[in-house]
């Protein structure tokens, strides 16, 4: 049996992010703590993108207080699948009473920096550059392909020559536009995949994709969810899989599932605090996901959680 309190945070962004499904301006979630008999604590962090796929902050809000001062490991089991933003933060801090003192710091990692949309990146690069990134991510299907293609081609021009380049959809792209992007990114080998090309249910039609071309694949919206991620590979997807594991729900259920199909993983942010980071960062090193982690994204935030 554990103590149980928590309690809700709101972090606006610096600058509202911007993707294919709008703007998003404040990040809102729950930071959770569970105490032990002997009076060891633990954190766990709840951080819901409903957008994504996961529950939404005042269902996560609503777990949180049905469950009252005292929670113990059944009940955290029996945590549902529709909400699977609660289900890793408990789950996360759950597991870090399994952990020596030592264990529960995160690893070190390569990240991947997030450029803004748009020609905003270009100015951006070389900061991130300097600050030793050399993985970065930039945001297409924003603005016109005639437009984004030009701000590509520059920045490939500043980008390092072993850097590597990750091109995001957000699924905002049609079947002729991606195949555009995909044959011009065929010639570059920077480019280390494009995430999320086609619509999320797309799944058989970015299969396809994958075959004709040689530009790697990576789904993000399509496996935001552990049953989603279930489904793609059911439905014969190989290609790379962004994996949010702050809204993936548990996270040895998670383990277990890339461990036995040893899927091709990026783990991606959800725009967590430290707590959240760290957690995601201890199932990456268990995993020895090689791939840069994409939570380069203290530059998104004012404050230092
Ligand atoms: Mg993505």
């Amino acid at each position: 049996m554990y103590k149980f309190t928590y309690s809700v945070y709101r972090r606006p962004f610096r600058q509202p992010l911007t993707t294919s499904h709008g703007k998003w301006e404040i990040r809102e979630g729950i930071i959770i703590q569970l105490t032990d008999p002997s009076g060891r604590s633990e954190l766990g962090e709840i951080a819901p993108i409903p957008w994504f796929g996961s529950e939404s902050i005042d269902r996560s809000i609503e777990w949180c207080q049905q469950v009252g001062d005292n929670i113990n490991t059944d009940k955290i089991y029996r945590i549902p699948d529709e909400l699977p933003a609660c289900q890793f933060g408990f789950g996360s801090a759950l597991t870090a009473f399994d952990l020596s003192r030592s264990s529960t710091l995160a690893p070190h990692f390569e990240l991947s920096g997030l450029l803004p949309a748009g020609a905003a990146a270009i100015a951006q690069l070389p900061a991130l550059v300097r600050r030793g990134y050399s993985t970065f991510k930039w945001k297409i299907g924003v603005l016109p392909i005639v437009q984004e293609e030009a701000i590509w081609r520059q920045l490939l021009v500043d980008l390092p020559i072993d850097a590597k380049l990750r091109l995001d959809a957000n699924g905002g792209l049609t079947q002729t536009t991606a195949e555009r992007w995909l044959e011009i990114c065929s010639a570059e080998a920077r480019i280390e995949f494009i995430e999320q090309p086609l619509a999320p249910a797309e799944i058989e039609r970015t299969i396809a994709l994958a075959a004709r071309y040689h530009t790697p694949i990576a789904l993000d919206e399509s496996v935001a969810t552990f049953d989603r991620i279930q489904a793609a590979h059911a439905r014969g997807w190989r290609g790379i899989y962004v994996i949010k594991p702050g809204i993936a729900g548990f996270p040895w259920r998670l383990a277990k599932f890339i461990t036995r199909h040893q899927l091709d993983v990026v783990f991606s942010a959800v725009m967590e605090t430290k707590v959240g980071t760290a957690a995601a960062w201890r199932l990456a090193a268990d995993l020895k996901i090689s791939r840069s982690l994409g939570f380069g994204v203290e530059d998104w935030f004012d404050d230092d959680l």
